[in-house]
């Protein structure tokens, strides 16, 4: 047997065991992805963890899963909270990875990184305060995000000025999270991936 074909059977080998360890142990919780992966189990399958994508981005919002995510430690993430994707023309993540684990990616439109979820009970502009900072922030401002003008409730005097996420135009790139005024007890909106939270169209 010719040595490429032993090497390119022990690939193909190492893809499937990924992919069982994976369906075993999965990581301890969804992580956010960077643009271009297609679905967690298809990622941790090809992701080699070489931290190409980690070097390539020019912002460092790429970061690598801590130890305690089992066999996605090391697996590249993004913390939006900390420093969110900035959803770059030229996407230089997804050019540098070697093994098409990120991939697909044309344009904004593209990302599905996941859908941007407000948490009602803690966002102030849905107790009567203007904000507005996430929907400011968005890259994709009025089709991913709009602002939705209303009368609160049972309030014939004051507004709301309320967020509102269209799911199928969120990409999911957290800047929204990234910015959110809202910290304790926690903060008013999340990115949530799709296998947390289907997108309804999906
Ligand atoms: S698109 Fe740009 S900002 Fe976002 S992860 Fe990739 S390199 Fe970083
Ligand atoms: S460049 Fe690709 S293979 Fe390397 S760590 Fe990033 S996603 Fe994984
Ligand atoms: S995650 Fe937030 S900032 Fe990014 S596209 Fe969705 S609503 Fe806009």
């Amino acid at each position: 047997m010719r040595l490429s074909s032993v090497i390119a059977g022990l690939s193909a080998a190492a893809v499937a065991f990924q992919g069982v360890a994976y369906a075993v142990q999965g990581p301890a919780k969804s992580l956010l992805r960077p643009p271009g992966a297609q679905g967690e189990a298809d990622f941790s399958a090809r992701c080699i963890k070489c931290g190409k994508c980690m070097e390539a981005c020019p912002y460092l919002a790429l970061s690598p899963a801590p130890g305690d995510q089992g066999i996605a430690a090391g697996t590249p993430m993004v913390d939006a909270r900390a420093q969110a994707c900035r959803l770059c023309e030229d996407f230089p993540c997804v050019e540098a990875c070697p093994t098409n684990a990120l991939r697909g990616i044309e344009g904004r439109s593209d990302v599905r990184m996941g859908t941007a979820v407000i948490d009602e009970d803690l966002c102030i502009a849905f107790q009567g305060m203007r904000c507005e900072v996430c929907y400011r922030t968005c890259p994709l401002i009025d089709q991913a995000i709009s602002i939705d003008y209303r009368l609160r409730e049972g309030d014939a005097i004051h507004s709301l000025f309320a967020p509102v996420i269209d799911e199928e135009q969120c990409v999911g790139c957290g800047l929204c999270v990234e910015r959110c005024v809202v910290d304790e007890p926690d903060v008013a909106i999340r990115i949530k991936t799709d296998a947390e939270h289907p997108r309804t169209g999906a």
